[in-house]
């Protein structure tokens, strides 16, 4: 008999227990230990089934480097400061940011990285040398400059749907003949109401709002490291703030959008942060949300013009071309540049660069 793959043990799952949580059947898909998308050899990068900011260009994660001097620099520049990164991916971020960190100041590099992924955290032992956790809890207590790029949106959500009277979950069920997922509503108890965490008194019946807990619990852990410890956190995603994103799942496999509910475990499943929540959560631990900004105003604001500049001096003209090319889709409106968004969280009065109004 062949090995059973994961779409055929989530069809068991379902058929036993009934239909799944998006957010379970998103934690299975990318993060099952056997199938899930993160255990494949090279999920992240050109060859791979999605890219980042890091992988399209060194601008991104210099640009990050100069940002974390100059909050270090703000803070005083402490010895006994942290590195942290969160969901390092191959590591390409970290390596271009401690460059260009020491090519302009002192600051000590004792990086501690986040990592749940055996198979990513291989990757970023090739070419990072750090601490690795499996969470944020066992960072230990000191200042920290803490960067998370795309992180959050890899996180599992739930969905819910409003109806007329209540809320239904949106959940993953199968199809009579068992071999086809399909999206069904399920019923909310008036005592199941609380889940839906929602403060949108706006929302009308058939819209859909995400949740996304993990995200809040991590955002939770940020805040009160900070609180207790200090430094600063930058957090850059693709999202929103404020007005609902509705159904934001989308699945990516070899740069192409696919079914969210085909071939579970080979496509990247992602839904867009809800940075409002995070700010939120923020506040109520007694720390300072700053933003969300555009990121192409953050990036443009810390000088990827000027870096990009200096690349292309000693660049050949096809080089020059790719450097253009790679700010384009970085920043401009119609790219990277408005869709994605850069929050920081502090706990104290200072002013990151970029976030100063
Ligand atoms: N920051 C990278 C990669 C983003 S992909 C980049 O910009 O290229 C998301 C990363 O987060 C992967 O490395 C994944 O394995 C990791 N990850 C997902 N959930 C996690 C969790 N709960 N704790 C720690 N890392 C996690």
């Amino acid at each position: 008999m062949p090995a059973a793959t994961l779409k055929d043990l989530l069809v068991e799952r379902i058929l036993a227990e009934g239909p799944l949580s998006i957010e379970e059947y998103m934690q299975a898909c990318l993060y099952h230990p056997e199938h899930g998308f993160y255990k494949q050899l090279n999920p992240i990068g050109r060859l791979g089934d999605f890219t980042t900011a890091p992988e399209i260009s060194q601008l991104f994660g210099e640009i990050i480097g100069l940002w974390i001097v100059d909050c270090w620099t703000q803070m005083d520049m402490p010895t006994d400061i942290l590195l942290v990164e969160l969901g390092p991916g191959r590591g390409t971020l970290m390596v271009d940011a401690i460059r260009a960190i020491e090519r302009v100041s002192d600051m000590p590099i004792d990086l501690h990285l986040v990592e749940t992924s055996p198979t990513m955290r291989a990757e970023q032992e090739k070419r990072l040398s750090a601490t690795w956790h499996d969470s944020l809890e066992t960072i230990p207590k000191k200042p920290v400059l803490l960067i998370a790029n795309e992180f959050f949106d890899a996180l599992p959500i739930r969905q819910y749907r409003k109806l007329t009277s209540g809320w239904a979950e949106v959940c993953v069920g199968i199809d009579a003949s068992n071999t086809t997922f399909e999206l069904v509503d399920i019923e909310l108890s008036v005592e199941e109401y609380p889940l839906v965490t929602t403060t949108d008194k706006n929302i009308v019946p058939d819209e859909i709002i995400e949740i996304c807990q993990q995200g809040i619990e991590t955002i939770g852990q940020i805040s009160r490291h900070l609180a207790s410890a200090g430094g600063a956190a930058l957090i850059t995603d693709y999202g929103y703030s404020g007005s609902l994103s509705g159904d934001s799942l989308q699945a990516v496999a070899s740069h192409q959008f696919v079914a969210f509910l085909d071939q579970p475990g080979t496509s990247d499943l992602t839904a867009h942060v809800d940075f409002g929540a995070l700010a939120a959560v923020a506040i109520e631990n007694g720390v300072n949300p700053l933003g969300p900004i555009d990121q192409g105003y953050f990036l443009t604001a810390l000088g990827i013009n000027i870096r990009a500049s200096m690349l292309q001096k000693n660049a050949s003209a096809a080089e020059a071309q790719d450097v253009d090319l790679a700010v384009q889709r970085l920043c401009a409106p119609d790219q990277m540049g408005v869709i994605f968004k850069a929050l920081c969280v502090t706990d104290r009065e200072i002013k990151p660069a970029g976030f100063e109004v």
